[in-house]
């Protein structure tokens, strides 16, 4: 394994533009409390509208695929191709020293690439897991530090803590810069956006998840990533917290076998976020530039697909 690289320079900010619906949740806190001033015995009326206003953040901060908070990548972004066949794996919660080896030989034997939204705390534990994912032409994000379940529930310093600890674990390692973020369970404040525009990440999300870390059954995490599968998806998965099927195999071990050959037959191309990200910025065509001259030192010749249909699983 090649010692990692040098740090790469620090993220380059991106400018916070509020969305629609926090700019008007300002305004109305501003119109209410003016009101109030004004002519106090409106005060019900203007109470009831901010606690309104207060649920319908929330909301969308438990919606995990919702914009409304600021952008949110759901689906590639489309590219100048006309036949644009690509599509983005996202492999979430590791590394793990038992199946993510396993994941990445499957990826290698289909040549797939991946994008793995990586624990700050786990990779810091199996290091040589994260090397070997940059190493065989993987992309690693930022996952949070520790993956608490109460992120969104946190203020804008403790969020700014977490991710900044995850993003120079995860530098460190990879000696490559994450450029997005995904929130543990998908769920998010309206301070967060703030926060990774600062940092210069871009919030992800996904098209369709097989809620893998639940279901036992192989068959219907396949059914779920595949029903519908079209260009530009971005699929979830996992690799850490994996539930395990009745013969105590991880479900995502089970999965991903169908799921490359079901995309091998319809003729879809894997890409990560970032090379995705290549195709609309500078930042990430810059970013991709130097991942592409590491890579082309580092990585063998890739197999052919395997273009075998999807059929049963
Ligand atoms: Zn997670």
């Amino acid at each position: 394994m090649n010692a990692p690289t040098p740090l790469p320079a620090t993220a380059a900010p991106r400018r916070w533009k509020p969305a629609p619906l926090i700019t008007g949740s300002a305004a109305l806190h501003v119109g209410a409390a003016a009101a109030m001033l004004v002519q106090p015995a409106t005060w019900p009326w203007a109470t009831g509208s901010v606690i309104a206003s207060h649920l319908v953040l929330t909301a969308a901060g438990l919606w995990p695929k919702s914009a409304l908070l600021g952008p949110n990548w759901t689906r590639l972004p489309p590219s100048q191709h006309s036949d644009d066949r690509r599509i983005a794996l996202t492999i979430d919660d590791g590394p793990d020293p038992e199946v993510t080896p396993r994941v990445l030989d499957l990826l290698d034997a289909h040549g797939a690439r991946a994008t793995f939204f990586c624990i700050g705390e786990l990779a810091q534990r199996y290091p040589h897991i994260v090397e070997q994912m940059i190493a065989r032409g993987h992309a690693v994000e930022n996952h949070s530090q520790r993956h608490r379940h109460t992120f969104s529930l946190c203020a804008p310093g403790a969020l700014r803590r977490e991710i900044e600890a995850a993003q120079r674990t995860l530098t460190q390692i990879s000696g490559t810069r994450p450029l997005f973020f995904r929130a543990p369970a998908g769920l998010r404040n309206p301070f967060l956006e703030p926060v990774l525009c600062d940092l210069g990440l871009h919030l992800a999300s996904w098209t369709r998840r097989g809620f893998d870390t639940r279901e036992r059954d192989a068959g219907k995490v396949a059914q779920r990533l595949l029903h519908g599968l079209a260009p530009r998806d971005i699929l979830l998965v996992h690799d850490g917290h994996s539930a395990r099927g009745p013969d105590g195999e991880p479900v995502v071990l089970s999965v991903l076998p169908a799921l490359l050959r079901a995309a091998a037959h319809a003729q879809l191309q894997w890409t990560t976020l970032r090379a995705a990200l290549g195709e609309i910025t500078p930042e990430g065509r810059q970013e991709n530039a130097q991942e592409k001259t590491q890579k082309r030192a580092e990585i063998p010749a890739r197999k052919a697909v395997d273009a075998a249909p999807f059929d049963k699983i």
